[in-house]
């Protein structure tokens, strides 16, 4: 298996292109990290207007069909976006989404008719709208199919009524788009089969937004969202009533990383061992002493593991090499066992100022900070114990395993 790129003449010359679009929109300073996570809604507003821009050039979605909003670039085009994102989010120049939400888009690209791509899809794809996964219910996490939040047909609507949790990503008081909403369509249908999919506008009659004070911000701002009687058009249904368990599990799979990645997703460990190099503690380099050294090898281990699975989930994406059922999952499984012992190696390695955001005295520009405070964070996407069920699964091992050998 081949993990190199290589990149022709042409594709170099567009990636000149393209570093001169990100340079010219970039922030004229870095950010500290948690201003990037959890961005000023002003800065928030103008990282949106960058999404346009990216929009108008079909790079916010630079995979996607032309009819659709899309570059319909090749994967080498697309590399080379990512590649140039990633070296501007390093610099931590870049607050904007540099693409489009997979979670969004999967279910509407699988199940939506033309007419719903072309009226929901498109805005998505230009970088226009912004939506929120609005799955989560107080009781409904793991077991989202016991979901209790309600849509009754009436006439050409269904009224809505449900309570959302953990939900949304955008600064307080900055709404989204459009939900993209489960809810029970039938109470006597089996379970699985009784849920249906909504786009519902998000500025209809009846929605309740309330920010959520989270310790952690892995992922932005959290939100609880109440529909209370909420009219949304019939038309903003998708893939049909009752389909809702199938349509979620697309932007699920996505979520649970199933597209891989070619670029890792965070380079924070080389960048910390050359932090532990340069950095002195008692006139000695702190990657020195020999506890720590052994620490910082192990991370570098973990952290080569999650980039080489990300790497091979985007080759079987890509079907260059043959896909295995649980790859996704293992990736998952092994990133959300990581977090915590990578949050405990901080404060092992750093000290006490692992754990301090102040812009005067926090570490790799509140980096190290970020992923003290977040290390238990490990419920977005399903929690490991889920994905250790999903993983059993998919070894044959356990109630509901299929029938694949590993
Ligand atoms: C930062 C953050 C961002 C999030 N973003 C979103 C979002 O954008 N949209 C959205 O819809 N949701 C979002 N979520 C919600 C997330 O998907 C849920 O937290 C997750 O699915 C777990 O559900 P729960 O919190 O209800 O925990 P529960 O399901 O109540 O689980 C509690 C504990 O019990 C364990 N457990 C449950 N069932 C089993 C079992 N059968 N076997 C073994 N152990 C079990 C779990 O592993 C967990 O440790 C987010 C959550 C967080 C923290």
């Amino acid at each position: 298996m081949d993990f190199e790129f290589h990149f022709t003449d042409e594709l170099e010359l567009f990636r000149r292109e393209v570093w001169a679009f990100i340079n010219e929109n970039a922030l004229p300073e870095p950010l500290p990290h948690r201003l990037l996570t959890i961005p000023l809604p002003e800065v928030y507003r103008k990282g949106r207007e960058v999404q346009r821009r990216l929009g108008v050039k079909g790079w916010f979605a630079p995979n996607y069909p032309k009819e659709y909003g899309g570059a319909g670039l090749d994967t080498e085009h697309c590399l080379v976006l990512s590649q140039e994102f990633a070296a501007i989010r390093e610099q931590g120049r870049w607050g904007p989404m540099s693409q489009v939400s997979q979670i969004l888009t999967a279910g509407l690209m699988a199940f939506g008719t033309e007419e719903q791509k072309r009226q929901l899809l498109v805005p998505l794809l230009k970088g226009d709208w912004e939506g929120w996964q609005c799955f989560t219910e107080p009781e409904a996490g793991s077991d989202l199919a016991a979901l209790k939040a309600t849509a009754v047909r009436d006439g050409d609507v269904y009224v809505i009524n449900g309570t959302k949790v953990f939900v949304g990503d955008s600064p307080n008081p900055v709404y989204p788009d459009f939900l993209y909403w489960l809810a029970g369509t039938n109470p006597k249908a089996p379970r699985h089969e009784n849920i249906s999919a909504f786009f519902v506008p998000g500025d209809l009659p009846g929605i309740h937004f309330h920010p959520l004070d989270l310790v952690s911000s892995v992922t932005g701002q959290k939100w609880e969202v109440i529909c209370e009687d909420v009219r949304c058009p019939a038309s903003r249904m998708i893939g049909g009533e009752g389909k809702g368990w199938q349509v979620s599990q697309a932007p699920l799979a996505m979520e649970r990383g199933g597209a891989g990645s070619a670029v890792p997703r965070s380079t924070f460990i080389p960048r910390l061992i050359n932090y532990c190099k340069k950095t002195l503690r008692n006139g000695k380099p702190i990657s020195n002493d020999p506890f720590l050294k052994d620490l910082l090898v192990e991370l570098y281990i973990e952290y080569n593991v999650e980039r080489l699975w990300g790497l091979r989930n985007f080759a079987m994406g890509k079907g260059q090499i043959r896909g295995v059922p649980h790859t996704m999952t293992q990736g998952m499984l092994h990133g959300k066992r990581f977090s915590p012992r990578l949050g405990k190696a901080l404060v092992d390695i750093l000290g006490p100022l692992s754990l301090v955001d102040d812009p005067e005295l926090q570490l790799l520009r509140g980096e190290v900070e970020y992923f003290v405070r977040n290390a238990d964070c490990t419920h977005p996407g399903g929690t490991p114990e889920m994905q250790q069920v999903m993983m059993a699964r998919a070894l044959g091992l356990g109630r509901g395993a299929s029938s694949r050998k590993p």
